[in-house]
């Protein structure tokens, strides 16, 4: 079997969320358990919200909390570069190679007529999304824009009818109809890759054969598989874990929990014991040996890894639990 390597894919747009600590754990722990890497990636395509301190204090988030990683953008790799802002080339080769073979196509459509486009979507209540209005542009209407200099995006062109399928490792087999989906954006108008155009491109290159990450991102295998099938490509396996939630099981945040790992560095939780917190939010309690099945260190997870032991609950980030269990480290 190929080396497992695996991947956490943040995002600098603010402080160090324990949502993306716990990403990287169990890709960590799935890398060591299986000998194979785990890589961190930077994804800053969006060049509103990412901020390279941001970054910096993910880095010593991840390494406060003894989440180490084999190939990352301090370190570099034979994969590199891991700043997505520095592969810029290699999603627009890519994102031409897919208009050249008509996969993909230029939209010249001004931000003005999107709005229309969406209002009058709103008020007729149906679908709602792009409506494919350059999809079929004649190929000397797409150069005379292009020599214009038009603003213009690439556009994926999604299957109009039928449905995909892929199977979840945990959540079995999720089908989707591609009639509910529209052509979405790999190119934006300053030359960087959407988010979908980025992750595929990089799970390849990078030789990524698990993706492991939360579940808000099922809803975009669609788009990832209709783009593994375009390039040709064979996807990695897939697994969302599930979402971290407020007491009231909605998604962890701000408002009703602190988010930062740096709060919780500052407020004195140790991380072995923010490490076995989290690993609990979506395992099973393994023990340490001594009777108390809830505490168990980095290295007793590693040992005992299993991929398909893991809950698809949903998980409560409970203060006074990992408080009561902190207490037990100290
Ligand atoms: N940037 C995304 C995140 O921070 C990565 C999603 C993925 O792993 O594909 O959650």
């Amino acid at each position: 079997m190929a080396e497992v390597r695996v991947r956490s894919a943040p995002s600098p747009t603010g402080a160090p969320h324990v949502g993306t600590a716990y990403i990287a754990l169990f890709n960590r722990a799935f890398a060591r358990a299986q000998g194979g890497h785990y890589l961190l990636r930077i994804e800053d395509t969006d060049q509103t919200r990412s901020r390279s301190e941001y970054e910096t204090q993910l880095l010593n988030s991840l390494k406060w909390l003894g989440l180490d990683w084999d190939e990352g953008p301090d370190i570099g790799g034979p994969h590199g570069p891991y700043r997505q802002s520095e592969r810029l080339d290699i999603y627009q080769s890519h994102a031409k190679r897919l208009v050249e073979e008509g996969h993909a196509y230029h939209c010249f459509c001004t931000p003005e007529r999107l709005q229309e486009l969406r209002g009058q979507q709103a008020k007729d209540g149906g679908r709602m999304g792009y409506d494919g209005h350059c999809r079929d542009l004649s190929q000397g209407e797409v150069e005379r824009q292009l020599g214009s200099s038009a603003s213009h995006v690439i556009r994926l062109k999604m299957p109009r009818e039928g449905s995909c399928q892929f199977e979840d490792r945990h959540r079995g087999s999720i089908s989707f109809d591609y009639e509910n989906l529209d052509d979405q954006i790999l190119l934006k108008s300053d030359g960087f890759p959407t988010y979908h155009l980025a992750v595929v491109v990089d799970d390849h290159e990078m030789g990524i054969t698990h993706v492991i990450r939360g579940e808000e991102w099922i809803n975009s295998m669609p788009k990832h598989l209709v783009l593994y099938e375009c390039f040709g490509w064979q996807p990695p396996d897939h697994t969302h874990l599930p979402l971290l939630l407020n007491p009231d099981r909605s998604k962890m945040s701000k408002r009703r929990n602190p988010t930062s790992v740096e709060y919780y560095r500052a407020a004195g939780y140790l991380p072995q014991a923010m490490l076995n917190y989290m690993a609990l939010m979506a395992y099973p309690p393994i023990g340490d040996g001594d009777g108390d099945e809830e505490k168990f260190d980095f290295d007793t997870l590693v040992g005992h890894f299993d991929l398909g032991r893991l809950n698809m609950g949903g998980s409560v980030f409970d203060l006074d639990k990992l408080s009561w269990l902190n207490g037990r480290y100290i």
